[in-house]
């Protein structure tokens, strides 16, 4: 907020954040936010489109809002007065401002909130408006865009303004299911029945440097608690921190941001439209793993000792998730959040591009130092780290995006908060949703392959696995002391428990063996990048043409067969 100073007039305002008397001009050249002490001022819903869409792009919906005072609602003043003075005031006849453009030459609908107007209360109006934005952008079959600013639903329209909530949310339900992207921005403040609707509800929510988000304001919480709030509540590094937004975005980089998620969006519209060629023959993808050439592959590899690889595995040099994003993809946007209360750091996930190919990377994230590592609970996943990954998977499938995992961790976090939040159902959810995922799914282990942790993550059509990497049931030192028991018999545990790649390759688990350079993955992280990159490449791109039911009925062929791993065994031990 930015309170202009009266004796300067229009020329200046002072920040309301540290004070600064500032040149417009020079404020509005830096888009409204203070260039001393990066307060975000509010912006108009004019304003904000000429910040995110191309010069000229910006087409406004042909349809006027209707006259409404649905309930002849009257406090001190009546809606009406307060109606005309609202429009008088902003120059707009609602608040919200809709219409399509194009945003880094790519089309959508969008929709743009304005506070100024009866604090960007969503009545009958406001919510016909968006939902009007909303059918339009299914029509166009472009995504939509909701930059969201408003104090809630609009109590001078009664509970009808209580049902627009239901009538957006059904609009962007219908994206949802014809897999259009909906993006919302929301900028400060979004409270009440938007955010408790479509300000939330769509499939990624940017949070604007600077925005508040609740459904309860923090007076209402302060006099129903009776307590004082925590320092920084409801903020957009609160919100981020709690899992409820993908990211937080200064807004220099807003429409940046915008431009990568349209254009992911469209790669999955155009692969999905592209006339699916069904094979005669199955793809190599499909082959049946008990008769995998990889036998042919891992006898050629050195025959490792398996303790050996098991240290291997965890080498604290070994490139990580991020390191392969940063390598081997290009273009990584970091989606967080379960949208449920947390932002697991063991699990990262995102937009990324392979070769040019848009595409979702999920994978489990550890670390080279002590600290890095126990920062990221040393790659142990939360709940809310499997609940991330499945909402990124599903988001992927719905946009038509294949999915690349990265397995790297030692097992789901063993803690007692994970087993408050439901970790046993966490992981179980995922490796159901992904054996009927519609969308190519390819699982690398990369480093070490614990237990259902991993598996929450390696569903896929197909697994690789570098040659390093070790994917085993429980830890040897686990096994060691249950079985031995004894822990020091750990290198015995590991030999017995055949985890290697090559072992795996033997019985079908895996599909294929990515070699490293030598020695191992950490001492040229370049090539152990074009290894996997390639691998990946290699493996997903047969899986593109394959029709998204084709490719799950193959999934599940896959994962049948270990039902009757005696004759899988059989096939794959000589
Ligand atoms: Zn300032």
């Amino acid at each position: 907020m930015t309170a202009t100073a009266p004796r300067e007039g229009e020329l200046w305002s002072r920040c309301a954040g540290c004070a600064s008397l500032l040149y417009r001009k020079r404020l509005r050249r830096n888009l409204d936010v203070c260039p001393e002490c990066g307060e975000h001022t509010r912006l108009a819903a004019p304003e904000r489109l000429r910040q995110l869409v191309d010069p000229g792009s910006f087409t406004p919906l042909p349809d006027r809002p209707a006259e409404v005072d649905p309930i002849d609602f009257v406090d001190v003043l009546s809606y009406r007065h307060r109606l005309s003075a609202a429009r008088a005031g902003t120059g707009l006849a609602e608040a919200v401002v809709c219409g399509t453009a194009t945003i880094g030459h790519q089309r959508c609908a969008l929709a743009v909130m304005d506070f100024r107007f009866l604090g960007g209360s969503l009545g009958a109006a406001v919510g016909e408006l968006i939902t009007l934005a909303a059918e339009r952008a299914l029509e166009d079959g472009v995504p939509l865009v909701l930059v969201t600013a408003s104090g809630g639903a609009r109590m001078q329209e009664g509970a009808l303004s209580l049902m627009q909530m239901a009538t957006v949310s059904q609009a962007v339900a219908a994206l949802r299911e014809a897999g259009l992207l909906t993006v919302s921005v929301l900028t400060d403040p979004t409270y009440g029945g938007v955010a408790a609707s479509f300000a939330t509800n769509t499939d990624v929510v940017l949070a604007e440097t600077g925005a508040r988000m609740g459904f309860a304001g923090p007076r209402v919480i302060r006099q129903v608690t009776g307590r004082a709030l925590p320092e920084g509540f409801q903020t957009a590094a609160f919100l981020l921190r709690h899992g409820q937004v993908d990211m937080v975005v200064p807004r220099h980089a807003l429409r940046g941001r915008l431009v990568a998620l349209l254009a992911a969006a469209r790669a999955g519209r155009r692969a999905r439209s592209r006339p699916a060629v069904p094979r005669q023959e199955p793809a190599p993808a499909a082959r049946p793993a008990a008769v995998a050439t990889p036998r042919a592959v891992a006898a050629a590899a050195a025959p490792a000792d398996a303790w050996q690889t098991v240290r291997l595995a965890r080498h604290p040099g070994r490139p990580t998730t991020l390191d392969y994003l940063d390598s081997a993809f290009e273009g990584f946007v970091e989606l967080h959040g379960d949208r449920l209360g947390g932002d697991c750091p063991a699990v990262v996930g995102g937009l990324a591009r392979l070769d040019g190919r848009h595409l979702m990377v999920i994978g489990h994230q550890k670390g080279h130092t002590t600290g890095e590592l126990v920062a990221r609970n040393f790659g142990m996943a939360s709940p809310a780290g499997h609940r991330k990954a499945l909402r990124l998977m599903r988001l992927a499938a719905r946009l038509g995006l294949p999915v690349v995992t990265l397995v790297d961790t030692p097992g789901a976090d063993p803690g007692v908060g994970a087993e408050e939040q439901g970790q046993a159902a966490a992981i179980a959810e995922n490796i159901l949703s992904l054996s009927v995922l519609p969308t190519p799914v390819v699982a690398v282990i990369t480093g070490e392959g614990g237990s259902g942790g991993a598996l929450a993550l390696a569903v896929a059509d197909r697994v690789l696995m570098l040659q390093h990497a070790v994917y085993s049931v429980i830890s040897p030192e686990g096994c060691a002391a249950i079985l031995w028991p004894d822990r020091g018999a750990a290198p015995q545990a590991a030999r017995a428990l055949r985890l290697t790649a090559p072992d795996l390759c033997r019985l079908g688990v895996v599909d294929d063996l990515v070699a490293e350079p030598v020695p191992a993955a950490h001492h040229d992280p370049e090539a152990a990048a074009r290894a996997l990159r390639e691998a990946v490449l290699a493996n997903l791109l047969p899986l593109l043409d394959v029709p998204p039911a084709t490719l799950v009925r193959r999934r599940r062929q896959r994962f049948r067969r270990f039902g009757a791993a005696r004759a899988g065994l059989r096939a794959g031990a000589r």
